[in-house]
């Protein structure tokens, strides 16, 4: 089988199994090889990896994935393209795919199955309408992970990397840093995809810590705290984290935590820090 990353074999691929495109998945297949070199570049694949691979639609990166690592499980919810992958990957025995939402499937159990418990890489051009969930899952429910490269659309992208005070900064951006280091590698023009996306890509990546430099007592209720801060990204912090149904705090005790981290009563969520937000969690957590 040829390597599928330009629009020539792309098109033959789709043409022989009739395929047809379903935006509701998100489906845009890289049709650029320079673009694919430098994802698998970026996420330093080498002979000992286990990678997850999310949504290798007609299998052009998972070629890549499967030619440097030990062993490769790609995830794809359309059924349609699973006899196709079994065509394009039928040289690779060290890849499975399953046909499955990824939001279901339990990863922390798959890297006890596939890779002793030990953390995986991860790498995708992701389905843009759940970059959000995936990428909060995958940090979230303790999935051992030692990267994910990831193709994003731009401003996901930039949300991810940008601090306090700006109208990008939001509960992604905290969540992203305090689990990783953040870097973009490439931005992505739409033609390197069939079909064009609407927007703007970029290929990033992020290296997971062992420990995050930010400490907190509970990360997450920290994380609560969080969302409630930008669920009403207009309010005042205190409002904010008041009105919230995800937390039971008191209104006063709220406005004096604030006023001993000499904060103004009218601080709004998207002007703190990381660090304030886990010395926010520290103070409230026993007031709770
Ligand atoms: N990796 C391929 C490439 O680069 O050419 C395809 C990438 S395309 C942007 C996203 C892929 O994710 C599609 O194949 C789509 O069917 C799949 N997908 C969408 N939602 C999914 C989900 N919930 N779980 C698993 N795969 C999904």
């Amino acid at each position: 089988m040829a390597y599928l990353g330009n629009p020539k074999e792309t098109i033959a691929v789709l043409q022989k199994y009739g395929f047809n495109f379903q935006k509701k998945y998100g489906q845009n297949f890289l049709i650029d090889s320079h673009v694919l070199d430098k994802i698998i570049e970026a996420a330093e694949i080498g002979p000992e990896d286990f990678v997850l691979e999310i949504g290798p639609g007609i299998g052009t990166m998972t070629q890549y994935l499967a030619e440097a690592a030990r062993e490769v499980v790609a995830v794809e919810i359309d059924r349609k393209l699973i006899p196709i992958l079994e065509d394009t990957l039928s040289e690779y025995d060290n890849v499975t795919v399953i046909n499955e939402d990824i939001l279901k499937v339990d990863l922390a159990s798959l890297a006890r199955e596939r890779n002793q418990g030990k953390p995986m890489k991860v790498v995708a051009n992701l389905p843009y309408y759940i970059t959000t969930p995936i990428i909060m899952g995958l940090f979230e429910k303790g999935v051992p992970l030692e990267s994910i490269t990831v193709m994003v659309q731009k401003e996901v992208a930039d949300r991810m990397q940008v601090g306090p005070g700006t109208k990008d900064y939001g509960a992604l951006s905290l969540a992203v840093q305090y689990y990783s280091e953040p870097k973009v590698v490439a931005n992505v023009p739409p033609n390197c995809f069939i079909p064009r996306p609407d927007v703007g890509s970029a290929v990033i990546r992020l290296t997971r810590y062992e420990k995050s430099p930010v400490e907190v007592k509970d990360a997450g209720f920290m994380f609560r705290l969080i969302r409630a801060a930008f669920n009403q990204r207009r309010k005042t912090l205190q409002n904010g984290l008041h009105n919230s149904k995800e937390l039971q705090l008191e209104k006063s005790t709220i406005v004096e935590t604030l006023e001993k981290m000499g904060l103004p009563a009218t601080v709004r969520g998207e002007q703190l820090s990381l660090e304030e937000f886990a010395q926010l969690s520290d103070l409230l957590q026993s007031a709770e």
